[in-house]
């Protein structure tokens, strides 16, 4: 069973029933959804939670859908791990990294697509569908196939090779649209009044969006049920951002924590930064903007939660930085180097981002602070490929191979070297 127990606007406060419906229908705001927390906090302890599966189903009372509806390819309970070789060469004294890049299609989005597609069942869909920068398309083919559903995805046609491949390999109706995120999004939500299909991210958004809670969920539980002090997390719609904070308040609410005071930082690309900038100018009404970066993943230029974000940022005394494209690409190599995670662009976003604010002084140096790695690299190679150390080529040949390894020291180490020496 849920404790979900109706949709709240998110500005009016008006309630609806559960449905699958996503603004309020006398002044267009959001709907969010509510939840018996009273007796959630009787259900749900520290025990009960630790008895359960090692995926984001140990916090099922907390989800607003029946588990029974569960498509579970083993999303979430995913490693929180001590970073202090990144931490050393950032300058911060305690960092952990949520590595969401193991999930089951190697992001985050498997959390929301978990439960979207539940509570899609749940309401008798039996098509599931998305508009995507990726990563949700990969993530709701994989769900759909494994549930056995009419699948469609949605996605850009210039997407990067190995998220239009890791879509297609699962067989959904892919649709490669001619436009950016924003015009596919534009296209799904009208598709959404006639299609009898559950739009994982428009008329079942609001289901969809809870499932980034149970990252906060997992870094409480896996901090001993304590909140760090600080978050850094990559921003698209920015709805991720907003329901870690979300996932905080929650269980203190149901008694599981003390009152967390950690403070909420977002990142985002400079080619696409409209959260970013707004918080640099001051501002909650951010301008939307026309993406032009290598974080495709982030790159969302009208952004559905932005204005939520930076009143998050607001709340919780936090901030917003961006990252060039050359800084991305940097901060991928180095988590990579320091710390032996492969993360997509974003991973590369939230890295810099973070090394960004520490330099800043926005994040200081005895903050404990956890980064939100949410993909994973090998579907975002090309962004690498050409920036990494050419591989020694040798023939089969072990005296081969130890010439050509001193010929390189001696290269690394500035000794010239004579050209065809012995
Ligand atoms: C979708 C996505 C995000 C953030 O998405 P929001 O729309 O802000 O919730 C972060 N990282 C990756 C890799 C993503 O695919
Ligand atoms: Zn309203």
């Amino acid at each position: 069973m849920s404790y979900a127990q109706a949709l709240r606007c998110r500005e009016c406060g008006r309630e609806y029933p559960l449905e699958p419906s996503f603004f309020c229908q006398f002044c267009f705001g959001p709907l969010e959804v509510d939840y018996d927390y009273e007796a959630i906090s009787k259900v749900m302890t520290r025990e009960s939670v630790a008895a359960g599966p090692p995926t984001l189903w140990r916090y099922a009372p907390l989800l607003p859908c029946d588990p029974d509806y569960k498509v579970d390819l083993g999303t979430g309970y995913t490693p929180l791990l001590r970073a202090d070789r990144l931490a050393e060469a950032l300058g911060l004294e305690r960092l952990w990294l949520k590595n969401d890049t193991v999930n089951p299609t190697w992001s985050f989005k498997d959390r929301v697509v978990s439960v979207a597609i539940a509570r899609a069942r749940q309401f008798g869909f039996t098509g599931i569908a998305c508009a995507s920068t990726g990563n949700l398309a990969n993530s709701v083919a994989a769900h759909g196939a494994h549930a056995g559903m009419d699948t469609f995805v949605f996605i850009p046609d210039d997407l990067e090779e190995g998220k239009v491949v890791g879509s297609a390999i699962y067989a959904p109706a892919l649709v490669m649209v001619r436009g950016s995120y924003d015009d596919v999004n534009r296209m799904c939500t009208e598709l959404s009044h006639d299609q009898p299909w559950a739009f994982v991210n428009i008329n079942v958004r609001p289901y969809y969006a809870e499932g980034s809670r149970t990252l906060a969920y997992e870094v409480a539980e896996q901090l001993s049920w304590r909140t760090p002090d600080h978050c850094v997390v990559p921003m698209a719609s920015g709805s991720l951002f907003t329901k870690i904070w979300k996932g905080f308040k929650e269980l203190h609410q149901v008694g599981l924590i003390d009152e967390p005071q950690t403070r909420m930082s977002g990142s985002q690309a400079t080619g696409c930064s409209p959260i970013s900038t707004a918080y640099a100018e001051g501002t909650l009404n951010f301008r939307p903007q026309k993406p032009d970066t290598i974080a495709r993943s982030l790159a969302i230029g009208n952004p559905a939660d932005g204005y939520y974000a930076l009143k998050t940022m607001q709340e919780t005394e936090g901030g917003a930085d961006m990252a060039t494209d050359q800084e991305i690409v940097d901060a991928v190599k180095l988590l990579a180097e320091t710390e032996g995670i492969f993360a997509e662009t974003a991973g590369g976003v939230t890295v810099a981002c973070l090394k960004r604010m520490v330099e800043s002084g926005h994040i200081r140096r005895d903050e404990e602070t956890v980064a939100f790695i949410t993909g994973g690299g090998l579907k975002t190679i090309e962004a690498v490929q050409g920036h990494l150390e050419e591989p020694l080529r040798v023939p089969a040949s072990s005296d081969a191979f130890v010439e050509a390894l001193e010929a390189r020291r001696a290269a690394q180490a500035g000794v010239a070297v004579t050209a065809g020496g012995a």
